[in-house]
């Protein structure tokens, strides 16, 4: 696939959590000051309202599980792909092109 080293600092800069978690219908129960709550994808909270997860956009935490990462964590997590592959994904979702995330 010839695939190569991605700057995960300026992907993470540019691709909100958020994004990522849109890809498993995850919505906020609140929203507030920039922080968004709702139940966790990670360990798959089992009340619907649960607030349990935490994100400012650039990371997420989880309250019970205590799960921590920013979007390329949390897609490779969700995908159970490897880092790389998911910071090309996010790339992707963003509908960026990889050679600007390259190393110069
Ligand atoms: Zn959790």
């Amino acid at each position: 696939m010839g695939r190569r080293p991605l700057n995960f600092a300026s992907i993470r800069q540019q691709v909100k959590c958020q994004r990522v978690l849109s890809l498993v219908d995850w919505h906020p129960r609140s929203v507030r000051g920039g922080i968004s709550r709702g139940p966790c994808p990670i360990h798959g909270s089992t009340y619907p309202m649960s607030r349990v997860f935490v994100t400012n956009g650039q990371v997420c935490y989880c309250h019970k599980c205590k799960w921590y990462g920013d979007a390329i964590d949390l897609f490779a997590r969700l995908a159970s792909c490897s880092k790389l592959d998911a910071a090309y994904a996010c790339v992707a979702l963003i509908g960026g092109n990889p050679d600007d995330y390259k190393f110069r």
